[in-house]
């Protein structure tokens, strides 16, 4: 049979497909879009575990591979695995430590509030139990181990709301001498900040949703470990689970990746302009910024993150410290975006008590520091000068509207 005896219904399928792959090298990686590919010798030894290639995208893509080989560039590990989200690969992190029921995981008191569910809702119905503790405070971190017995501790390098640094070194030194695991969660700081493998924590797992796309326009999730052994388990929940990253979101965010340095470069700056400015502003009651630790944690924040830079995000307290007073501020910002993620090019800002930490308890939030008129402020590369007026004008108009309510309901 020749192409020409085909039925037009034949060629719709099968015309312009399998051609010969270009001779000039793309200078980027292509989308393969592909989620299945043709060869029976291949398939074979693929599924014979004799050959490494691509055989179906539920286990491997090559796009996805690009990610996954930048990733374990920057974060230095000897095996990454990307998945559709960054609970995904949290999920998957903690998959890969083998909890068995009974086993006890350490977790930072201010993890992002889906890690915490994941761990109370998930884990535990299979009988891990989680424990808490503030990973700000490496006394804390060393008494609740010695209390607790861990098989995993986990933490973030840069907590949420109020911005409070790990030091990855100490907790990974508790962790080992106690025979456990250190799983970080590097979003908040990303490899260009921080590298959490070289100060000893054995998981990295990044939201790639974030600062590493960059863009709010695409989702995903990757974890890096050191150990090569930890493959088999973070590529079987990728087949078994199935929550891989599609090809088209890994292209996305592999663009993102090229121009992480320079924006990180642009967000920090951004963030220490705003963070000083907003420090001297009389309307805000308090000011969460790494920079401005005390003595004794800044040491802390100069070795865990790059040289003088703090990160991207900024968390004010206002003085009138009500929810309400938080609501009219962020209702009056005309540039800078309500937005229920962090680290886009764009400045956006976060209510967290009723946004990320919703499901906590008043009287937990009032023990974690997060109060009702905290707002969590993503800085973007816009210029600096246009997002302090936004957020000044805001404030004005926060500080009226919430003066007139009191004049009202005193009236
Ligand atoms: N880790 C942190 C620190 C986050 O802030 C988030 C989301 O906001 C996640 C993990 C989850 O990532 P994703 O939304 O990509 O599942």
């Amino acid at each position: 049979m020749t192409t020409k005896d085909l039925d037009i219904a034949t060629h719709l399928v099968h015309s312009g497909e399998r051609g010969d792959l270009p001779k000039g090298k793309p200078t980027t990686t292509p989308i393969y879009a592909a989620a299945t590919y043709d060869s029976m010798d291949e398939i074979d030894k693929v599924f014979a575990g004799e050959a490494p290639d691509y055989i179906y995208t539920r286990y491997a893509n090559p796009t996805v591979a690009a990610f996954q080989q930048v990733m374990l560039t920057i974060e230095g590990g000897a095996t990454a695995c990307a998945y559709g989200s960054g609970m995904a690969a949290l999920h998957a992190a903690l998959f890969a430590c083998e909890l068995s029921p009974a086993a006890v995981v350490l977790a930072s008191q201010d993890l992002y509030g889906a890690t915490t569910n994941l761990l109370l809702s998930i884990f535990g119905a299979f009988g891990v139990k989680s424990v808490f503790a503030d990973f700000s405070n490496v006394d804390d971190v060393r008494a609740k181990v010695s209390e607790a017995k861990p098989r995993v501790l986990i933490a973030e390098t840069i907590s949420n709301p109020l911005l409070k640094v790990c030091d990855i070194d100490g907790v990974a030194e508790i962790a080992h001498d106690a025979g456990a695991r250190l799983i970080i969660d590097n979003t908040f700081a990303s490899p260009y900040l921080c590298q959490p493998l070289q100060h000893g924590a054995d998981m990295v797992v990044h939201s790639a949703t974030k600062f590493l796309s960059g863009h709010a326009d695409a989702m995903g999730g990757v974890v890096i470990s050191r150990d090569e052994f930890d493959s088999a388990a973070l590529v079987g929940v990728l087949k078994l689970v199935g929550g891989v990253l599609s090809p088209w979101e890994a292209h996305e965010i592999l663009r993102g990746v090229k121009t992480l340095g320079v924006r990180m470069d642009r967000h920090c700056e951004n963030a220490r302009v705003l963070a000083a400015n907003l420090r001297n502003d009389q309307r805000v009651g308090r000011v969460y910024f790494p920079e401005f630790v005390e003595d004794a944690q800044s040491e802390v924040v100069g070795r865990m993150l790059r040289d003088r830079q703090f990160g991207a995000l900024v968390a004010i307290e206002l003085k009138n410290n009500t929810r309400e007073a938080a609501f009219a501020f962020m209702d009056a910002l005309k540039l800078c975006v309500r937005s229920t993620s962090l680290g886009d090019v764009f400045t956006s800002v976060l209510h967290p008590a009723t946004a990320s930490h919703r499901d906590l308890s008043p009287a937990r939030r009032r023990e974690l520091g997060i109060s009702d008129g905290v707002i969590r402020i993503s800085v973007g590369i816009e210029s600096a000068d246009d997002i302090i007026a936004d957020i000044g004008q805001a404030l004005s108009l926060s500080d009226s509207a919430t003066e007139t309510q009191r004049h009202g309901a005193a009236t």
